[in-house]
């Protein structure tokens, strides 16, 4: 057909008036996502149109009906948008796949050991509430928000086609969900439940089962740490307070520690860390205890102590008590260390800052009369990327300290 100049295009002008605009959120001024960030909460919402459902792929606009781009939606979270992306996007397998894609490609050009380590985290990766990770062949995934738990089928499909898993175990028990409104659930999602299974790092073995309901796990964040500390431990006898698997023990003394002590509260981790003693082939004393009781009995000395607890604090109410806590173990540990001593200690709580967990150790070493000096400090391995804009996304952090000699 001919169109002859200054006619309007009627197919446009129809399809503009009668086509169904995607529902969405108009965002109020001033909210976080002009700021670099990708969240919108229930405060920073000034209108909602076109009814979407929870789990729906919505539009946000600014004040002024500008697009924003399009977001992942939840009503009844406190965080009701997630943005995945700053222009039009449909949430297909063909995002999926893309988006883990770069997320593989971005840790394999870190050189991550791609047997064990975090494919996918979440906002990171631009994929809010998936979290992938790898242990050898077999994948764990979780999914944190609704409208993630409701595409698990066309992610699984993506993950099949990138990596080739022999399994896919489906965990989600993490507190995440429950904000979510989302219950807890682990089942294996892809494949045949995997038997329990061997990794190694560094020369340390450890013991796999992801399908175990009552596992922790092994921490795939602090791993670069186990190296750098061991790298302290010829000839020292070592205390690793919060062992968990016994990343830790299992590094010192297989670096030539006289002797480790591990130490949890939990018998399924403290059996954990003997059995990964016995698989690496080397000897390692455990204690199943509550630490704090632990650090304030137990009166034999030490030259290198670990201390890598949970979060004490999972909000900002709490983080004056979590400090008191990191406090109280700083100036435990620091009583219980030998002349020349090290304390590496961690802290995994995004709530409290480096600087107010550095504050912590400042106050104990006030109240202990004791000096020291820092030889290292950590954060999260690059598989949990932390994104300038997102400062949630950063939390792991950790210092190497050294006694420094009385004065
Ligand atoms: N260092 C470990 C990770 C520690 S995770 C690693 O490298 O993998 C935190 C551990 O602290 C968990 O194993 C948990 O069981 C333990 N834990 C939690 N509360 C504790 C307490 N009050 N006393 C001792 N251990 C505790």
């Amino acid at each position: 057909m001919i169109k002859r100049k200054g006619m309007p295009n009627l197919d446009l002008v129809f399809r503009l008036l009668f086509a169904p605009a995607m529902p969405g959120l108009i965002v109020k001024p001033r909210a976080r996502i002009f700021h670099g960030h990708e969240w919108v909460y229930a405060s920073e919402i000034q209108k909602t149109f076109g009814d979407p459902n929870p789990g729906d792929l919505i539009t946000l606009k600014d004040f002024k009906d500008r697009p924003l781009g399009v977001a992942i939606y939840n009503p009844h979270s406190q965080i009701v948008a997630r943005r995945i992306s700053r222009r039009k996007q449909k949430l297909d397998l063909d995002f999926f796949t893309r988006r883990i894609s770069q997320a593989i490609s971005h840790r394999d050009s870190l050189g991550i050991d791609p047997s064990l380590r975090r494919q996918v985290w979440s906002e990171s990766d631009g994929l809010p509430g998936i979290i992938v990770d790898q242990y050898a062949k077999h994948l764990v995934l979780q999914t944190t928000t609704l409208a993630m738990d409701q595409r698990k089928d066309l992610i699984v499909e993506a993950l099949v086609h990138l990596l080739s898993p022999e399994s896919i175990t489906l965990r989600n028990d993490s507190a995440m969900r429950r904000p979510e409104g989302l219950e807890e659930e682990i089942r294996t999602i892809y494949g045949t439940r995997p038997e329990p299974f061997i990794v190694s790092h560094d020369g340390a073995t450890f013991e796999i089962d992801p399908a175990d309901g009552q596992k922790t796990g092994l921490y795939l964040d602090i791993m670069p740490a186990y190296r750098r500390i061991a790298a302290h431990a010829a000839g020292r006898e070592v205390l690793d307070v919060f062992c968990n698997q016994g990343g830790f023990s299992l590094a010192c003394k297989l670096a030539g520690a006289r002797s480790v002590m591990a130490v949890d509260i939990s018998e399924e981790a403290t059996r954990a860390t003997t059995r990964n003693a016995k698989l690496t082939g080397v000897e390692i004393s455990t204690v199943t205890a509550n630490a704090f009781d632990f650090l304030r009995k137990h009166d034999q000395t030490y030259d290198l102590i670990i201390l890598d607890p949970p979060s004490f604090t999972r909000n900002k109410k709490t983080v004056k008590d979590a400090m008191r806590g990191y406090k109280e173990i700083h100036l435990r540990a620091l009583r219980m260390l030998n002349p020349d001593g090290i304390l590496a200690t961690f802290c995994c709580s995004h709530h409290a800052t480096r600087e107010l967990f550095l504050e912590s150790v400042q106050h104990a070493c006030v109240d202990a009369k004791r000096t020291l000096r820092l030889i290292d400090s950590h954060s999260q391995r690059l598989d949990h990327p932390i994104i300038a804009t997102l400062p949630e996304t950063e939390y792991l952090k950790g210092f190497t300290f050294q006694l420094a000699p009385n004065r």
